[in-house]
C-alpha cells in the first residue's frame, strides 16, 4: 500500500467556509479543443467547495484510505525541518498545487528511494526538476486544461485593470475621495492597442479570442505555430522572436511553461525593446521574469504596468520588491484556483491516481514526464532541465 504526501495551501484564517457566496457550479461539457473533462470512477466531494486547502484535501481522503493507502496533507512545505521533508523517506507519490508548490529538488528526490510520481493538482510543472525526475525514471504528471480558461479570464481582467487605471481608482473610492483628475491621469482604452502573448497554447490563444472583442490588434509568438485557420479567423498577426513581438506590443501578456529556454526571458536587456509604457501581464511563472529588472523598468516608467499572480518562490518573502513597486495589479498565485477550476482538477487528481493504482494509462495529455523522457504535452511545452534553482528562498516567508 502506497503513501501519499499531499501539500496544499492553508485554510482560511477565519476557518474552511461552511456555506458559500454560490450555490454549484455551472456544468461544462468540454474544453474549447474538444478535450473531455477530468473522468475519474468517482468524486468524494462537492464542485464548488473548498479543496485546494488543507481542509479540503482535494477530496481524496476516503477514495485513498479505503483502498488502504496512507494520505498525509500538510502545507508545511519549506526548510528542512518541514512536514513534506520529514514524510519523503517512504512517500510513493507526491501531490501538489503551483500555487503553493513543493519544489521537488533533486535533493528531496534523494530523500525519497520509493517515489514513483509527483502530480501537479494544477497546470506548470516547474517546480518539479524535471531532469531530476527523468534521470531518476519519476512520473510527473499534471492536470492539462483545468484551469487554463481560468487563467485567460484573469489575463483579461489584468490587462483592462492596469490600462484602464482600476486599482488606483477604486482605492480613491476606499479613501472617501472623489479625485476623478487623479484616477484618469493613467487611464486608457484598450481598444486599438496592439496586444502579443508570448505563447499561444490554451491559455495564450484563449485570451486572443477574449480579447479580439475589445477591437484589440493581435500578435503571438510560440514555438509551435497556430494552424492558419486560426491566424485568418483571429487575424493574428505571428513573430519568431520576442524582440519582434515586444517591438510593436502596447500590452505583453506571457503564457509559456518556465523551463531553462524561458527562464528569465524578460530581463533588462530584453525589456529595452519594449515601447515605453507598455503593460506587461505575467500569469504564467515568476521566474520567466527577472525580478528586479521589472521593478526598475516600473520605477523607470519604461513599464506602465505589470500585474499577474506568479511570484519565485513561492510564497514570496515579505520584503520581495513586486509587492511595493509601483503600478502593479499583483495577487496572490490565485488564477487558477477558483472554485470552479478546484473541482477540476481535484477529479484530474483523482482520475490520474486511480490509474496508477488500476495499472491503466494515463491521459496522454496529463504527461509531463514518463519513462526517463519528456512525454505527452512535456514534450510539446516544455525543454529538459531544471528551474528549480533559487527555491528555498521559499523559507524565507512568515506567515
Ligand atoms: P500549453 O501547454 O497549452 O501551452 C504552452 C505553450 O507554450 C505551447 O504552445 C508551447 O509551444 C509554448 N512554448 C513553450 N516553450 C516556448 C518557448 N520557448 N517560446 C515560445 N513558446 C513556447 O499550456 P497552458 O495551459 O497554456 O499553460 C501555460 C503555462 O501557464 C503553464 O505551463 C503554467 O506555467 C502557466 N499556468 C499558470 C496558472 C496560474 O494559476 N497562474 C495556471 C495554469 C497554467
Amino acid at each position: 500500500m502506497a503513501k501519499i504526501v499531499c501539500v496544499l495551501y492553508d485554510d482560511p484564517i477565519t476557518g474552511q467556509p461552511e456555506t458559500y457566496a454560490r450555490d454549484g457550479l455551472p456544468t461544462l461539457e468540454r474544453y474549447p479543443d474538444g478535450q473531455t473533462l477530468p473522468t475519474p470512477n468517482a468524486i468524494d466531494f462537492t464542485p464548488g467547495s473548498l479543496l485546494g486547502s488543507v481542509s479540503g484535501e482535494l477530496g481524496l481522503r476516503k477514495y485513498l484510505e479505503s483502498n488502504g493507502h496512507t494520505l498525509v496533507v500538510t502545507s508545511s512545505k519549506d526548510g528542512a525541518d518541514s512536514v513534506l521533508d520529514r514524510e519523503l523517506h517512504d512517500a510513493e507519490i507526491i501531490i501538489s498545487q503551483p500555487f503553493w508548490p513543493a519544489y521537488m529538488t533533486a535533493e528531496r528526490m534523494d530523500k525519497a528511494p520509493k517515489l514513483k510520481m509527483i502530480v501537479t493538482a494544477g497546470i506548470g510543472s516547474d517546480h518539479t526538476d524535471l531532469q531530476g525526475a527523468m534521470d531518476r525514471g519519476i512520473t510527473v504528471a499534471e492536470v492539462t486544461y483545468c484551469n487554463s480558461n481560468s487563467v485567460a479570464e484573469h489575463v483579461v481582467m489584468s490587462v483592462l485593470a492596469l490600462v484602464r487605471n482600476y486599482i488606483p481608482s477604486h482605492n480613491w473610492v476606499l479613501k472617501g475621495g472623489w479625485n476623478i483628475a487623479d484616477c484618469v491621469a493613467r487611464s486608457y482604452d484598450v481598444e486599438g492597442m496592439h496586444v502579443g502573448t508570448v505563447a499561444a497554447g490554451r491559455i495564450g490563444l484563449r485570451v486572443l479570442r477574449l480579447l479580439k472583442p475589445f477591437d484589440m490588434h493581435l500578435h503571438y509568438m510560440d514555438r509551435h505555430r497556430l494552424p492558419e485557420a486560426v491566424e485568418k479567423e483571429l487575424n493574428l498577426t505571428y513573430h519568431s522572436t520576442l524582440e519582434s513581438l515586444a517591438k510593436v506590443c502596447d500590452v505583453v501578456t506571457l503564457n509559456c511553461p518556465l523551463h531553462p529556454e524561458t527562464e528569465h526571458m524578460v530581463n533588462a536587456e530584453s525589456l529595452k525593446n519594449f515601447k515605453r509604457g507598455a503593460y506587461l501581464i505575467n500569469t504564467a511563472r515568476g521566474k520567466l521574469c527577472d525580478r528586479d529588472a521589472i521593478a526598475a523598468a516600473l520605477e523607470s516608467g519604461q513599464l506602465a504596468g505589470y500585474a499577474g499572480d506568479v511570484w519565485f518562490p513561492q510564497p514570496a518573502p515579505e520584503d520581495h520588491p513586486w509587492r511595493s513597486m509601483p503600478n502593479h495589479g499583483m495577487t496572490p498565485h490565485i488564477s487558477g484556483t477558483s472554485l470552479s477550476a478546484q473541482a477540476r482538477y481535484a477529479a484530474g487528481t483523482r482520475e490520474i491516481l486511480e490509474c496508477y493504482f488500476e495499472n491503466r494509462p494515463i491521459r496522454d495529455e496529463y504527461l509531463i514526464v514518463q519513462g526517463g523522457e519528456l512525454a505527452g504535452v512535456g514534450a510539446h511545452s516544455y525543454s529538459a532541465g531544471n528551474a528549480t534553482k533559487g527555491s528555498e528562498e521559499a523559507e524565507r516567508f512568515k506567515k
